[in-house]
């Protein structure tokens, strides 16, 4: 393709995606297709010969679309929102063309000074103090864009190791920064995200899970306790990581409790405000930031509800210095002096090399206007507030944690089971895609209002398919009990009491070693049975498995179909890809002859298991015992 057919092609693409966008309704939010789908649907090599550009893009229908889960639709309320815009798309377009690498000032003037201005822009359009700016010369403050909120908590705990390695090394020069790390611990809230938990594995300290208090804040006695436990065991304390707008429950830590303890205990604080942190826009909900002036760092995503699509995390500090010395490998390098002349954002981040992500970032502050993004903070909570009513008059839901912003949990009164079942039903009808959280033991469903195009309208409909569906769980759960006891799925507490150490991914529970939001693991939010319907399905009664080459196959095959047992999404990846694997396609119903010079090809002996897996070997033999219990009862 030549620059003359690009001009016409780049209108063909804007024209589809702006399509795309306009009809976006009418596509089944959550796609109805089971892993593995796509290695029908496009050859296992890359074409020999350049393609022409139209059938290129036709694939994008037949291949991409129908395995998309829809995140820009209305209908999508699952996680947090991930916006787009058309001015966004249109910024992004621009940076791609212009194709720089911003990591010192010199490689691209107008990547590093735009990314300070707009990130002054924004801080101030939040509430920032002025600290955190870089606006004077001798401002020691400033914004930087991240990848993630992952990577910005990650950025702020190495740099609160590095001022807590210097602080001691002050007093003792001989010792070694490793033996200085081992002793460092971090603190964060049970509440708080899997990426801190992540950032304390791989920075390689002990992270402290506090407990959350009733309305699901850490609570600041506790956090005390925990400090002076670990001194006088002669750790080091050092860094706090807040969450303002936690991803089970949108709750929130209290900055001005924490503040004074991290101050006189000399610990960073970093706000992982990820998707609260746009609402902050606006005023009236700047009450969360009350303490902000003993925070060292802050962080959100303008890619969550700012209608800046990922990635674009923005990330502000208070002292700079601490990154330098943090990430500078310039030998020469020894002090930072933090002139205000020119900013070197290799310095600020993790990687050398950033993107021009401050273009998108300006061309949406500046599309939409304060006021323009102050009021699409305010639909999505009015939204929020219209389904907490439509909740509350239906005596079967309760709320049990207050909502804040644009999310909403709820659940159906009584056991978990119920609303697990629920929620796993809605997500195989597709209509609506919500998750779920446990939230100390309660198993809720998170409703968030995402998109832009949501109307009151759309939440109503929304509602009423969660209550037909309601209607249905609760039916089936007053069937008979021998029937409810062959069709429903283990619970995931019972399957963890008997195999303890099977699955552990798909646990709901609020231990630490656990994401807080089940994070779209496939089988905590599906009906298992959905892979095996959907399989035969596919292949009719054509299916032949090569199992006497593998009894392991095929003792795991007998025991997914017989147990009901609970996969992790890898697992059943893994497995779905094996089954396929020795399946000789070419008598299976679907694909008629078209794959048959393909299928010796797809026709393996060997069958790669996942760890998992591989570990649960026993346990799928005792879950085999147990079906067969069940099916001579
Ligand atoms: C979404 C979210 C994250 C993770 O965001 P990434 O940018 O994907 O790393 C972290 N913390 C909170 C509170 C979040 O809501």
């Amino acid at each position: 393709m030549d620059w003359e057919e690009y001009r016409i092609r780049g209108k063909e693409v804007v024209d589809y995606i702006a399509d795309y966008m306009s009809s976006i309704r009418e596509r089944r939010v959550f796609p109805n297709v089971t892993p593995g789908y796509m290695r029908f649907l496009i050859p296992s090599s890359a074409p020999e010969t350049g393609e022409c550009f139209e059938s290129i893009l036709a694939d994008v229908e037949r291949v991409i679309m129908p395995g998309v889960t829809h995140w820009q639709s209305p209908y999508m309320h699952a996680y947090f929102p991930a916006l787009n815009s058309p001015a966004s798309l249109l910024g992004d377009m621009l940076a791609d063309a212009i194709g720089c690498l911003g990591f010192t000032w010199a490689s691209s003037p107008a990547c590093t000074e735009l990314e300070i201005i707009v990130m002054n822009w924004l801080g101030k359009m939040i509430g920032l103090p002025e600290e955190f700016l870089c606006t004077k010369p001798e401002s020691t403050g400033g914004g930087v864009i991240q990848t993630t909120a992952s990577e910005a908590t990650f950025v702020a705990l190495l740099a609160a190791r590095t001022e807590a390695i210097r602080k001691v090394k002050a007093n003792y020069p001989e010792d070694d920064d490793s033996q200085i790390n081992s002793l460092l611990v971090a603190y964060c809230s049970d509440q708080a995200h899997s990426s801190v938990e992540k950032a304390g594995l791989i920075g390689l300290v002990k992270m402290r899970y506090i407990e959350s208090d009733e309305n699901l804040s850490i609570r600041a006695d506790k956090l005390k306790e925990a400090i002076h436990r670990d001194k006088e065991n002669g750790l080091i304390p050092f860094f706090v990581c807040a969450t303002l707008g936690t991803t089970g429950a949108c709750a929130f830590d209290n900055l001005k409790k924490i503040g004074p303890i991290c101050k006189s205990e000399q610990l960073w604080i970093h706000v992982d405000a990820a998707y609260a942190g746009t609402a902050f826009i606006c005023p009236e909900f700047r009450k969360w930031l009350d303490g902000i002036q003993e925070v060292q760092s802050f962080a959100f995503n303008p890619s969550k509800w700012l209608m800046v699509h990922f990635d674009c995390t923005a990330m502000w500090v208070k002292d700079s210095s601490s990154l330098h010395r943090t990430f500078n490998v310039e030998p020469l390098y020894l002090k930072h002096e933090n002139s205000g002349l020119a900013v070197d954002y290799m310095h600020w981040q993790i990687p050398l090399s950033k993107r021009f992500r401050a273009l998108k970032l300006w061309f949406v502050l500046r599309n939409y206007g304060v006021k323009g993004l102050q009021e699409h903070v305010r639909r999505g909570v009015n939204l929020a507030e219209e389904f907490e009513k439509l909740v509350e008059k239906d005596g079967r839901f309760e709320i049990p944690y207050p909502k804040h912003l644009g999310m909403v949990v709820f659940r159906l009164k009584g056991e978990n089971e119920l609303t697990e079942k629920l929620l796993k039903k809605l997500n195989c009808d597709g209509k609506i895609h919500c998750v779920p959280a446990s939230l100390k033991g309660v198993y809720v469903i998170r409703f968030t209002v995402t998109s832009t195009r949501t109307t009151s309208a759309d939440i109503r409909r929304d509602w009423k398919v969660i209550q037909d569906m309601a209607t249905e769980v609760i039916r089936i759960f007053n069937l008979p009990p021998d029937y409810v006891h062959t069709t429903r799925a283990i619970p995931l507490a019972e399957i963890k009491k008997r195999t303890p150490n099977f699955g552990t991914s798909l646990l709901l529970s609020n231990s630490p070693m656990t994401p807080k939001i089940v994070n779209g693991s496939f089988v905590a939010i599906f009906d298992n049975q959905d892979l095996v319907q959907e399989f035969v399905k596919h292949f009719g009664n054509n299916v032949k498995l090569v199992t006497e080459e593998s009894p392991a196959l095929r003792r795991r095959i007998k025991g997914l179909m017989l147990s009901n047992k609970q996969y992790s999404l890898d697992s059943r990846i893994d497995l779905m890809n094996s089954i396929m694997a020795t399946i000789d396609v070419s008598s299976s119903k679907k694909d008629g002859g078209k794959n048959k010079q393909k299928s010796s090809e797809t026709r393996v002996k060997h069958h790669s298991l996942s760890s998992e897996e591989r570990n649960s070997e026993e346990v799928i033999e005792e879950v085999e015992d147990e079906s067969d219990q069940v099916h001579s009862e």
